[in-house]
């Protein structure tokens, strides 16, 4: 059955990764209003629906999304739609 070669196939690719590659990779970005820690969540870690701030929709679970917050205030973290968030930082300017 083709799936019992995709289950061993997906195992041997995560050897070696854990929770990077789980989580995805996580970005400090600064801009003119603060510096935010950015992170790309896969699918495979989107395991609960969030309400995106950008457009107040719902983000599907296994959905590859974007988790913004400031540096420092982890626990205000956001869920965003990867492109939504893209959208919302058009307002602000890069810093580096
Ligand atoms: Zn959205």
């Amino acid at each position: 059955m083709p799936r019992r070669n995709k289950d061993r196939k997906e195992k041997k690719e995560d050897r070696g990764f854990d929770v990077n590659r789980l989580m995805g990779i996580e970005k400090s970005e600064s801009w003119n209003d603060g510096d935010w820690i950015v992170r790309r969540v896969t699918g495979s870690a989107a395991t609960k629906p969030y309400r995106c701030p950008g457009c107040d929709q719902e983000i599907r679970t296994a959905t590859p999304h974007t988790v913004a917050y400031i540096t420092g205030q982890l626990e205000d973290r956001r869920h965003w739609h990867t492109p939504c968030w893209n959208t919302n930082r058009k307002k602000f300017k890069r810093e580096d």
